[in-house]
This record gives C-alpha cells, structure tokens and sequence, in this order.
C-alpha cells in the first residue's frame, strides 16, 4: 500500500507498479530522485516538442510571471494572447482567421463540436447536428471527447452518459468504403461536423493513413457543407513530419484544434481555430448568439506567453531540419527491427514509429503491454506500449546515442517476451 493520497490517472494502483519519482528534466531526459537518467521517448505523453526546459521557453514564463499572473477573459483582453493570437493566424493555414482559447485537448475538441452545431443553430438550420467519426478514433476524455471517440474498455463504465454519433471505417488498405460511408452519412442532411486525426489515430494504435485519404475525406465534406474538423492535437506542431498534418493534404479545416505542443509541451493551453464562416454565424448584435462557453483559466498569460516562445522557436529556429533528420534516423531504427518476425506492421508518421507485436497466444496480449513497459523502465527509456503496439515519439532535439537507447530497450523488451 502505497502512503500517497494522489490518485494517478491510467494506472492501476492495485497491482502496486512503482511509481517513478522525477525531480527535474532536460532536454530528453528525466532524472529521478533515486537518481536515474530515463530516456523520454514518448515526449512526455506526446507533448514535448523541443525537449523539456526548453531555455527560451522557461525564460518567457519567468518573464511573464513579473507582470500578469491571470485575467478574466470575457470582455478583457492581454498582449501575450493577443501575440499568440496573431502569431497563429500567420503560421497556420489561410481562412482559420479566429482564435479561440481553451485549456486542454478535450477541452479545445468539445470547443469545435459547439462551434459547429452553434453556427448552424443560429443559422436557423438545427436539424444538423449529428457528428461523424472515424472508427479507432481518440479525441480526449472528457463526455463530449469520449461521446466521439472509439468505445471500448476505457469508457464502458460511462457509456450511459455518452450522445450518439456516425462512425465510418478506418481507412485500412482499401480506402473506398470509407468514402462510401461517409457521403452516404453526409447525405442525410443532418450532419453538422465531421472530426478527425489527420494522418495518424494517436490512442486507437498509432494508426496510419495516406494524405491522399484525408484529402478526399475533405473534399466529400466539402460536397455537402459538413463542417470538416481537423483534430490535430497530437499531430500538430511537427509530429508528423510538417507543422500541421493536413499540410500534406493540401487541405484547410473549417476547425483546427491545437494543444499538446502548443507551448511547445510547458503549460496547459489549447486552442481552437475556426474560418469566417463559423465565426460570422456567431457575430450578431443579437446576444443569444455570442459562443457560450468558457473557463476560468481561457488564455492564461503565462501559458499563451510560454505558446508565443514556441511560435518564435518555429519562426527563428530549423524545427523542420530537424524534424527531417530525426525521422530518417526513426526510420533506420524501425527498419533494423523491421527484420525481426516477431514484429509486425512497422509504420512511420514524421518523428513516430511503431509496431505490432507478434504474439501467438492471443490471451496473453493484455499481459505483454505492462511486461514490456517495466523491461523499458529497466533500461532507463519511457515507453508506454498501447496493448500489443510499442511505439517512440521523441522531442525533435534527441541525441543519436539516446535514439540508440531505444533501439536496444526495444530489442531487448522483444527478446525478453521470447525467453
Ligand atoms: C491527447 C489528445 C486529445 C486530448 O487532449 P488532452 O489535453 O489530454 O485533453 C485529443 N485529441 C487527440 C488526437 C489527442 O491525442
């Protein structure tokens, strides 16, 4: 029995597992109180951009915190959410005009579903209000994140609480019935968004599909004046090879979420980006039309500042080099363990990798994920493999000796399920 009062979230205190005690970080690595040195491979839950402590971004929160800790901002307003503001409208695709803040992913995805069914309310069009969404799909844990996202284990318990919504396929190897099914669903005429990961379903598997899906995906939205809502909270900033994944689709959402690496990994600060289109169905000198929703802490000074430092990061520095440089070196690493057969469907998104393993006994399965962690954590690498799939997503400013750390944690981690 462990003598702390703190309830952790996705962890089983009955089964006793450690609970690693860390003190400070740099860059790619944790240092722990009982003084190891563990190699972050999945940037801290898939938040951290540029490493942890980054030195500019620290020095803009101490910075800020000298001059405004937090405001109302409902009707007020301060420089650095104005900076960020403007900053964002610069780097992002043309036609995402508005900048609305929020607190966390959840947060910033459950903003875009009331932006879309608020525009066509006040539009006078309520009959379209059902979302669409892709199967294996994860967009945050809150009700309305969990509502449009896979069911399965992790929400069974709250399903009673869930709203109901259109699912169409994952895109597998044949794209077609995914096609087919969402411009049956957009038929209808009682559609109001459609929300997904472009690219890369994060928590469903780090699951991959081709820009050329996403792009029609969009164009069939398109089509039918269903809103197309890009969730780009894990794939933003960088992860998946350029600064937003549907750059490489060539497309722009009518809504984009940001969050995770928007204060380059720091603070929690969320954003949700809409076009003119959303945001006119909302100005009015009407006030039953304003967009009803809030929270105490909407753009933070000292997180929106810690965001601003990211955005200068982006602008001044060679994020994309370095990006590219480190998706090889992944590449190289995934190809090596490529050869083994105990490893299946290896798959690359930008700096993530991942793959499948190969375990005859299928009831075992459930076993492997917690065995496999514990050997990582033996090692001094954070993995935290999902089920059977083990997968590394890096800060863009790892070492090649600690990217070989990986390497051999992963080989061993497969060796050790073979003995
Ligand atoms: C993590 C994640 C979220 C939820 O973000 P939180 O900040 O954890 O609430 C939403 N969508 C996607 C795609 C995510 O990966």
């Amino acid at each position: 029995m462990s003598s702390s009062p703190v309830w952790h979230p996705f962890h089983q205190h009955g089964l006793g597992e450690p609970i690693p005690l860390v003190e400070r970080a740099e860059g790619t690595t944790l240092y722990t109180a009982d003084g190891r040195r563990v190699v972050d491979a999945i940037s801290s839950w898939w938040v951290t951009t540029h490493g942890h402590n980054h030195p500019r971004i620290m020095k803009a929160i101490r910075a800020q915190t000298e001059k405004l800790d937090q405001l109302i901002f409902a009707g007020w307003t301060h420089e650095p959410a104005e900076t960020l503001a403007r900053g964002l409208v610069d780097m992002m695709p043309d036609g995402l005009g508005h900048v609305f803040f929020s607190d966390s992913g959840s947060t910033c995805v459950e903003v875009a579903l009331k932006m879309a069914l608020g525009t066509f309310y006040n539009r006078g069009e309520d009959k379209r209000s059902r979302i669409l969404v892709m199967e294996h799909s994860y967009h945050g844990d809150t009700i309305g994140a969990m509502s449009i996202g896979a069911r399965g284990v992790f929400n069974r318990a709250y399903a009673p609480l869930l709203f109901d919504v259109g699912t169409v396929p994952f895109p597998a190897a044949e794209p077609q019935p995914t096609y087919d099914a969402l411009e049956a669903a957009c038929a209808v005429g009682d559609v109001a968004a459609f929300i997904v990961e472009p690219l890369l379903l994060g928590a469903g598997g780090m699951l991959t599909y081709p820009p050329a899906v996403l792009a029609e995906l969009h164009a069939i939205c398109a089509r039918h004046g269903v809103f197309f809502i890009a969730d780009e909270v894990m794939t933003g900033w960088g992860r998946t090879g350029t600064l937003l994944a549907c750059e490489q689709a060539g497309i722009t959402p009518d809504i984009l979420c940001l969050a995770k690496g928007l204060t380059g990994g720091s603070m929690p600060l969320a954003v949700t980006l809409a076009s003119d289109e959303i945001y006119d169905a909302h100005y009015s000198t009407d006030r039953a039309k304003m967009f009803f929703h809030s929270s105490s802490y909407t753009a933070n000074p000292i997180a929106c500042a810690a965001a601003c430092a990211n955005l200068a990061i982006w602008r001044e520095e060679d994020v994309p080099g370095r990006i590219v440089s480190l998706s090889a070196k992944l590449g190289s690493l995934l190809e090596s363990l490529s050869t083994r057969d105990d490893v299946t469907n290896p798959r690359q998104c930008g700096t993530m990798i991942a793959f499948d393993v190969a375990v005859p006994d299928q009831g075992y399965l459930a076993e492997i994920g917690p065995r496999l962690r514990d050997h990582f954590y033996g090692q001094d690498v954070l993995l935290r493999p999902l089920g059977n799939t083990v997968y590394a997503m890096p800060p863009y400013c790892i070492e090649d000796a600690d990217i070989a750390r990986i390497a051999d944690a992963m080989a061993s981690g497969l060796d050790m399920l073979r003995a």
